[in-house]
C-alpha cells in the first residue's frame, strides 16, 4: 500500500518520499487511519517498527488544516510525552523532517538544559509540544503551561514511564487537560498496568497490536561470547580490530564502567562517545551527535540513557555487560536492525550470566548461537590484578554501584514481579516466557 492512498496532506506525503520511505509499516497503516478518522488508539508496537510517524503523520495532517493562523499566546495543539530526554529529541528530530513543507511551530521541554527557551517557545505559542513528564509538571506549576486548546495526546513508550515511576506526574498532566481529546498510547506490550490506563485515559480505544514481525530480537542476528570478566577489555578491542565494526554500540551496566571502557578505546586510538545519567544533557546531545555524523565510532551507554537512540546503520550492538532484565535486552538489540537495515547483537557472557541468559532465552523463546572468537587468544589477558585481589580490598566503584541496587535486580534472579498477560503473549516470547510489563 502505497502512502498516498493513506489521504495524508501533499505536503506530508511529499516529505516523506524524501525521507526515502516507500511504504507504511504495519504500525503505521493499521493506526494512520484510525486516529484520521478521529478515534484513540493503544498501539503495541516496539521500537524501531515505524511507531513514531505512525502518530506524528495523523497528527500534524490534522495540525496542518488551520497551521499558520496566530498562534500567540494560545495553547498547544498536540503534546506527546515521552520518559527520556534522548527520546524527545528523536520524536522532535521526526516531527521536524515530517513537517519540513508545514510552517508548524514546535517545542521541546525537558530536563537538564535552561529552561527560559522553553517557557519563551510556549508564549510565543506553539502547535505541538513533545515533552518529559517531570519538566513540564515544573513549568505547569509556574503556570506557563496552557492546554486550552488541546486536542491530541500522546503518551509514547507508555510501559517504560510506569516502569520509571512517572504515572503520578502522567495522571497530574492528564488531569489538566481538556476532556474532549484525541489519546494515543503506544507500549511494547499490553499489561493489566497498561489496560487500566487506557481505561483511565482513553474513550473505547482501538487496539492495533503488531505481531512477530516487530520483534527486533527476530530481525537482529544474534549470538554470545562465553567470556572471562578480565577478558572483556581485550574481546572488545579484538573485535574493534574489524573494520565492519564501523558503529558501534557499546553497553554497560554502570555508568563507572561506561566511563573506563571508553577511557580505555580512546587509548587505544578508537574515536569513543559516552551516553549515561552523570553526563550532563549537552555532553549526551553532543555524543549523540558525534555518533551519528561518524566522527565517533564507538557509543558506549548505559540502558536508561540510551532509550530513544535512533541511529540509523548501526553494524553491531555489543552487550559488553549482559542486562539486568531480558526487556532491557530486547531494547539494547532493537538499536541495530531498525527498519529494513540488518546488524549483529553480541553479548559477552560470564559464568555469572549463565542463568539470566537462560531466563533471556525463555523470554525471546529462542535460544542464542554461543560463539567462540576467530583469532582471540583466550589465554592471553591474565586477570588484573584488582580482579585477583577483589574481596580482600575496596570493591571497584561499579562494583559498589551495583551493590546499591535493590534485592532482586541481579542478573539471573526474577527481576520483575510476573505478569498477568491477558491471553496475549509478548511480541516474540516463545511458550515458556513470560510477558514484558
Ligand atoms: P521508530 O519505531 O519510530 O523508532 O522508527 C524506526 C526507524 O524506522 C526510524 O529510523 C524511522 O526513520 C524509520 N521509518 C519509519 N517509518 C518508515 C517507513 N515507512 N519506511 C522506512 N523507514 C521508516
Amino acid at each position: 500500500m502505497p502512502f498516498n492512498s493513506l489521504g495524508l496532506d501533499g505536503h506530508i506525503t511529499k516529505a516523506i518520499k524524501e525521507a526515502g520511505y516507500t511504504e507504511p509499516t504495519p504500525i503505521q497503516s493499521a493506526a494512520i487511519p484510525e486516529v484520521l478518522a478521529g478515534r484513540d488508539v493503544i498501539g503495541i508496537a516496539q521500537t524501531g517498527t515505524g511507531k513514531t510517524a505512525a502518530f506524528v503523520l495523523p497528527i500534524i495532517h490534522h495540525l496542518a488544516q488551520r497551521i499558520g493562523a496566530d498562534t500567540h499566546g494560545r495553547g498547544m495543539r498536540a503534546l506527546v510525552v515521552a520518559p527520556t530526554r534522548e527520546l524527545v529529541v528523536q520524536i522532535e528530530e521526526n516531527v521536524r523532517a515530517y513537517a519540513k513543507h508545514l510552517p508548524l511551530r514546535m517545542a521541546t521541554i525537558f530536563g537538564g538544559v535552561s529552561e527560559r527557551p522553553q517557557i519563551d517557545a510556549l508564549r510565543n505559542g506553539v502547535d505541538l509540544v513533545v515533552a518529559t513528564p517531570g519538566r513540564l509538571i515544573d513549568l505547569m506549576q509556574q503556570r506557563r503551561v496552557n492546554f486550552s486548546s488541546l486536542e491530541f495526546l500522546v503518551l509514547d513508550e507508555a510501559d517504560r514511564m510506569l516502569d520509571m515511576g512517572f504515572l503520578p506526574p502522567i495522571r497530574q498532566i492528564v488531569r489538566s487537560l481538556p476532556q474532549k481529546r484525541q489519546t494515543l498510547m503506544f507500549s511494547a506490550t499490553l499489561s493489566r498496568e497498561i489496560e487500566a490506563l487506557t481505561h483511565e485515559f482513553q474513550r473505547s480505544p482501538k487496539v492495533i497490536e503488531i505481531g512477530r514481525r516487530a520483534n527486533p530480537a527476530e530481525t537482529v542476528t544474534q549470538f554470545v561470547y562465553e567470556v572471562g570478566q578480565h577478558q572483556k577489555p581485550a574481546l572488545l578491542l579484538h573485535l574493534l580490530a574489524d573494520p565492519q565494526f564501523d558503529t558501534v554500540l557499546v553497553f554497560t551496566r554502570t555508568k563507572h564502567g561506561a566511563d573506563r571502557i571508553a577511557k580505555k578505546l580512546e587509548g587505544a586510538g578508537i574515536k569513543t562517545g559516552t551516553i549515561h545519567s552523570n553526563r550532563s544533557q549537552n555532553q549526551r546531545l553532543r555524543a549523540l551527535k558525534d555518533f551519528k555524523s561518524g566522527a565517533v565510532r564507538v557509543l558506549v551507554a548505559t540502558d536508561i540513557a540510551a532509550r530513544g537512540i535512533d541511529v540509523d546503520g548501526i553494524s553491531h550492538v555489543v552487550n559488553y555487560d549482559f542486562p539486568m532484565h531480558s526487556e532491557d535486552y530486547v531494547h539494547r538489540i532493537g538499536r541495530t536492525g531498525r527498519a529494513h537495515a540488518v546488524g549483529d547483537a553480541i553479548s559477552f557472557i560470564t559464568p555469572e550470566d549463565h542463568a539470566g541468559l537462560r531466563s533471556l532465552e525463555r523470554f525471546i523463546g529462542r535460544g542464542i548461537v554461543r560463539k567462540r572468537a576467530e583469532r582471540f587468544d583466550y589465554g592471553a589477558a591474565a586477570p588484573p590484578r584488582e580482579e585477583r585481589e577483589r574481596g580482600r580490598g575496596q570493591p571497584r566503584a561499579d562494583v559498589r554501584e551495583r551493590r546499591k541496587r535493590p534485592a532482586g535486580t541481579v542478573p539471573g534472579a526474577p527481576s520483575r514481579p510476573p505478569q498477568r498477560s491477558f491471553g496475549r503473549r509478548a511480541p516474540g516470547a516463545g511458550g515458556g516466557g513470560r510477558g514484558r510489563r
